[in-house]
C-alpha cells in the first residue's frame, strides 16, 4: 500500500543537498563559526523580505519573541505584571515569551474563519496594564486588519507578530510602515526556522524583523550577554545567537522559499476543490492575502474517527493543536473562561500533508480518500 507521509525532512531537502553541503563545508574552511558574514549576509536578505530597516538574527524562535519583549521592558516600554493579549489558538511558545518575562498572557478567542486572534473581541480585553498584542499568523494565514491598528494607536500598544508560521506571507492590509509582509506589520515579529517550517534551518534557528532601530539595537545586545560594545554589558543578557552554519543553510533554503511556498498553495487549491464530504470543512483561502500553507487544516467533527480512518489507508496526518496553550497544565494559574472557537477547534482540526513531498497527484488521492469517508 502507498504511503502518504506528512513530512520527511531528508526528502525535502534531497534537491538541496549538494548545496547545503557546499555551504557547511565553506563555513567549516573559514574557521568563523560565531557572527560573521553569513550571519550578516542572511539579516540583510531577511529584513528585505519582511520589508524592513532590521533583522536580527537570534537562536530560535522562543528566543525571537522572548527577546522582543525582554527588550520592551529594559527599554521601559512595559514592566513585569503588564499584560499582553494572545489568540486561544497557537503554539505555546507564544505564551511562553510573554510568561517568562513576568509578563500576563491574556488569551482572546480566534475568529472561526481566519482560525486567528478574532480582532473584534480584543477591545474588551484591553485594561489598564494591556501593553501590548501578540498577532500570530498561524498555519499561514496572516492575521492583520484595520481593527487591530487602530486599536494599536488608539491605546497605545505593540503590535508583536508572531511570524513563525507565515514567512512569505502578506496580509490585505498594509502594516505601520507600508509594509504587506508578515514581518514587517506591526512593530516587531519573532520568526522560527526551525526544520520543519516553511523557511528551516538545520537545527534551531530564529530571527527579530523591526523597523524599530532602538529595538533592534537592545535585542541585538541581550542575544550577546548584554554587550553593547566588547566586554561593556549593559544588560544582563544571555548567549542566543544564531550559528554562522545555520545562517549559511537559511540563506540556500531562502532560495527555495518562493518555490515550497507556491507548491504548498498549489496543494491547499487541490484539497479546496477536490475535498467534497459533508463531514469536512475546508480552510478559507483568502484571495486578498497571500497564505503561505504551514498547514492545511480541515475540520470535522469526526476528527478522530477520520484520523485513524486516513491512517488505515496509509496518510499520515498530525493535529495542531489538541490542546489550547492556556490549558496546559503550566497555565492553570491563567483561570482562562472557555474560549468556544479554540475549543472547538482543539478538537476537530486535522492537518493534511502539503510539504513539497507532497505530490498534486497525492493531494487528489488523499482528497478521494477523505470524500469516501462515512461516519
Ligand atoms: C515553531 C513556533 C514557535 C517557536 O519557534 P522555535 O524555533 O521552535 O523556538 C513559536 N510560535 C509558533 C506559532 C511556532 O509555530
Amino acid at each position: 500500500m502507498k504511503k502518504y507521509k506528512f513530512q520527511d525532512l531528508k526528502d525535502r531537502n534531497l534537491h538541496l543537498a549538494e548545496q547545503l553541503k557546499a555551504a557547511a563545508a565553506k563555513v567549516i574552511d573559514s574557521g568563523r563559526y560565531i557572527n560573521g558574514e553569513c550571519v550578516a549576509k542572511f539579516s540583510d536578505s531577511l529584513a528585505q523580505m519582511c520589508s524592513v530597516r532590521n533583522a536580527v538574527c537570534v537562536s530560535n524562535g522562543l528566543d525571537a519573541l522572548r527577546l522582543i519583549f525582554r527588550a520592551y521592558i529594559e527599554m521601559g516600554v512595559m514592566a513585569p505584571g503588564d499584560e499582553v493579549i494572545v489568540p486561544g489558538n497557537t503554539y505555546v511558545a507564544s505564551y511562553l515569551a510573554v510568561s517568562d518575562n513576568g509578563l500576563v498572557p491574556v488569551p482572546v478567542d480566534v475568529d472561526a474563519s481566519t482560525l486567528n486572534l478574532d480582532t473584534s473581541l480584543v477591545e474588551a480585553a484591553i485594561t489598564s496594564r494591556t501593553r501590548a498584542v501578540m498577532v500570530v499568523h498561524l498555519y499561514g494565514t496572516p492575521c492583520w486588519d484595520e481593527t487591530i491598528k487602530s486599536l494599536a494607536k488608539r491605546y497605545n500598544l505593540k503590535i508583536v507578530e508572531d511570524n513563525a508560521q507565515a514567512i512569505g506571507a502578506y496580509a490585505a492590509v498594509s502594516g505601520f510602515s507600508g509594509s504587506y509582509a508578515t514581518g514587517g506589520l506591526g512593530d516587531a515579529a519573532g520568526i522560527s526556522f526551525y526544520p520543519t517550517k516553511n523557511l528551516g534551518a538545520l537545527g534551531d534557528a530564529g530571527a527579530v524583523t523591526t523597523n524599530d532601530d532602538r529595538l533592534a539595537e537592545v535585542v541585538g545586545a541581550l542575544r550577546n550577554y548584554g554587550e553593547t560594545s566588547r566586554y561593556h554589558n549593559a544588560y544582563c543578557g544571555c548567549n542566543c545567537r544564531m550559528d554562522e552554519i545555520q545562517a549559511a543553510f537559511l540563506q540556500v533554503m531562502l532560495s527555495d522559499l518562493e518555490a515550497e511556498n507556491r507548491h504548498r498553495s498549489s496543494l491547499a487549491r487541490i484539497y479546496n476543490r477536490e475535498i467534497s464530504n459533508p463531514l469536512v470543512s475546508k480552510p478559507t483561502i483568502f484571495n486578498d492575502m497571500g497564505q503561505v500553507w504551514y498547514q492545511y487544516v480541515i475540520q470535522s467533527p469526526e476528527r478522530d474517527r477520520l484520523r485513524s480512518y486516513l491512517d488505515d489507508c496509509g496518510v499520515a496526518t498530525d493535529i495542531v493543536y489538541p490542546v489550547p496553550a492556556y490549558k496546559q497544565p503550566c497555565y492553570r494559574h491563567l483561570n482562562v473562561d472557555k474560549l468556544p472557537v479554540t475549543e472547538w477547534l482543539a478538537s476537530t482540526v486535522l492537518s493534511l500533508p502539503i510539504t513539497s513531498i507532497t505530490s498534486p497527484d497525492d493531494a487528489v488521492e488523499i482528497s478521494n480518500m477523505i470524500n469516501k469517508f462515512v461516519f
